[in-house]
């Protein structure tokens, strides 16, 4: 829904008149180049060409498409139902990953003892307890 809206936002500015506000604001660029502390790191432009490369939508030719704005609504249907579905299985992909884990996790053996531990976090902060434990150095 976000991204259709932001599509058909960009359309509707792209055919509006030069010299309104928001096209001017959408088109324009900081003359310095610099960014105020705090201020986001991304432009509107570079969302906008992450949306459309998300839509497959061509980057470079995106406002020829916009000028008509019938084909341009047709684009955005497709494109958006399109992301819709590619959303929605990447998130059934990553839910039956995350369900059924194929691999199982790589043992780390304590090098001071018997231990073994299943994360290699979990071997650090044994075998500085184990080091310890057996009077060596940490
Ligand atoms: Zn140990």
């Amino acid at each position: 829904m976000i991204v259709k809206s932001r599509l058909r936002w960009v359309g509707h500015v792209h055919r509006i008149d030069d010299h309104r506000l928001p096209k001017i604001v959408m088109y324009s660029e900081l003359s310095s180049g610099y960014r105020e502390k705090g201020a986001p790191r991304k432009r509107y432009k570079d969302s906008l060409k992450r949306t459309l490369s998300a839509c497959d939508i061509d980057v470079q030719g995106w406002s020829d498409l916009a000028t008509d704005r019938s084909a341009w609504r047709c684009r955005i249907q497709e494109a958006t139902t399109k992301f819709e579905e590619e959303r929605i299985t990447a998130a059934n992909n990553k839910r039956l990953r995350r369900d059924n884990p194929t691999q199982t996790p790589t043992p780390h053996p304590c090098r001071h003892c018997s231990r073994i531990c299943r994360a290699r976090i979990g071997l650090i902060s044994h075998e500085r307890a184990c080091r310890q434990r057996h009077g060596q150095p940490p």
